[in-house]
C-alpha cells in the first residue's frame, strides 16, 4: 500500500520508526523489537538507513519482514550522500524486487568521512527524488525541518529548497522531532504560503533518556520548551520516571496535533515496543 493513501486522508494515522542494528550480533534483538512493534498494527512503519553502509544492508530485510509477515506497509529510508548513481540504482532495484512500495528519500548527514563533496553524484535530496520518480512507481516522501535545517542560514531559504524537493515529485513530508506544537503550526503556515501543499507527517519523539535528547537537540537545531526542560531536570536521573513522563508528554503533543487537524503522526519509537504500545494505548479511541 502506498503511504500517500494513508496520510492524505481524514482518518488519523499513527506510525512507528525502527532503526537497524549497527552490528550483525544485534540483528536478532532488533528484529524481535521490530516484530513486537509491527504486531501493534500501526498505519505504517519506517526503517532508517545508515548513510555510510554498515546498517544499510538491514534496512531492506527489516522492511520486508514488517510487510510480508505482519501486513504493515513499510517505508524504507534511503540516503544518497556518498553513493554513486549505480549504487542507488542497484538499491532501488532490490527494493522494487522485494515488494517495497514506499521510500523516504534523504540526502544523509555530512560527516568527516564523506565531506569530500567533489566526488559525490548527489548533493541534495531533490536529486534523489527526481531520479526515483523518473524511472520507478515508488511513493516517495522526504524530510522537513520545522525549526530549519542546521545547514540553512535562514528558514526562507530552507523552505525554498524544500519546494524543490516537492517539485521533483516528493509526495509527503515527515518532520524532524519538535517539542512545542506551535513550532509546527507556524511552519505549516509558512510552507503552505510557499505553495507546499503535500501532507505533513508530524515526527514525535517520546523522550526516555534525558542526556541523549539534550545532545541530539543541539545537533539537530531543535529547541526544548521550558515545560519540557523542567521535566528533564526533575526526572532525568530516574529512567523509569523519565520514561513515564516522556510518554505522557508525547501523548499530549499527539492529541493536540490530531485536535488541530494534523492527521498523520509518526513516532520515533527507537526500537522500544513498550513505548510504542503505551502511546498507542493512550490514544486508542482517538485513532479508531
Ligand atoms: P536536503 O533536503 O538535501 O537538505 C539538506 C540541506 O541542503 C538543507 O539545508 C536544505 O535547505 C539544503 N538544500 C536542499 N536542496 C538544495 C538545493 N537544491 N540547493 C541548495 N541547497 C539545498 N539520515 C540518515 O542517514 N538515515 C536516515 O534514515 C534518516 N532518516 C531521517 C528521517 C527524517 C524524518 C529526518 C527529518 C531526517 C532523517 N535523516 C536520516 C537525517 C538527514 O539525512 C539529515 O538531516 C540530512 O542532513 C539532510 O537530509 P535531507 O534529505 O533533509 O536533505
Amino acid at each position: 500500500m502506498k503511504i500517500i493513501d494513508i496520510v492524505k486522508g481524514e482518518k488519523p494515522s499513527l506510525s512507528f520508526e525502527v532503526f537497524p542494528p549497527k552490528t550483525s550480533d544485534k540483528f536478532e534483538i532488533v528484529q524481535a523489537a521490530t516484530e513486537k512493534i509491527a504486531s501493534l498494527k500501526p498505519s505504517f512503519m519506517s526503517v532508517t538507513y545508515g548513510a555510510g553502509g554498515g546498517t544499510s544492508e538491514y534496512t531492506l530485510s527489516i522492511a520486508k519482514d514488517i510487510q510480508d509477515n505482519y501486513g504493515v506497509p513499510a517505508l524504507a529510508h534511503l540516503t544518497c550522500v556518498n553513493s554513486t548513481k549505480e549504487e542507488v540504482k542497484a538499491r532501488l532495484e532490490m527494493l522494487k524486487k522485494s515488494g517495497i512500495e514506499n521510500i523516504l528519500a534523504l540526502r544523509g548527514d555530512i560527516t568527516p568521512e564523506n565531506r569530500d563533496r567533489e566526488k559525490w553524484d548527489y548533493h541534495y535530496a531533490n536529486q534523489l527524488v527526481e531520479e526515483i520518480k523518473a524511472s520507478y512507481e515508488f511513493c516517495v516522501g522526504g524530510a522537513c525541518y520545522p525549526e530549519c535545517h542546521p545547514e540553512s542560514i535562514h528558514q526562507k531559504e530552507d523552505i525554498a529548497n524544500l519546494k524543490r524537493k516537492i517539485d521533483a515529485g516528493c509526495e509527503f513530508l515527515t518532520t524532524q522531532m519538535f517539542f512545542d506544537n506551535n513550532v509546527l503550526y507556524n511552519f505549516m503556515y509558512k510552507i503552505r504560503e510557499a505553495g507546499i501543499t503535500v501532507p505533513i507527517v508530524a515526527g514525535i519523539m517520546p523522550v526516555t533518556n534525558a542526556k541523549q535528547i539534550k545532545r541530539s537537540c543541539e545537533l539537530s537545531n531543535c529547541s526544548l520548551p521550558q515545560r519540557f526542560k523542567t521535566i528533564l531536570d526533575r526526572y532525568g536521573d530516574n529512567p523509569e520516571a523519565m520514561k513515564q513522563a516522556g510518554i505522557a508528554y508525547a501523548t499530549d503533543q499527539i492529541i493536540d496535533l490530531f485536535a488541530n487537524g494534523i492527521n498523520a503522526v509518526h513516532v520515533y519509537s527507537m526500537n522500544k515496543p513498550d513505548v510504542a504500545e503505551k502511546i498507542q494505548a493512550n490514544i486508542s479511541e482517538i485513532i479508531k
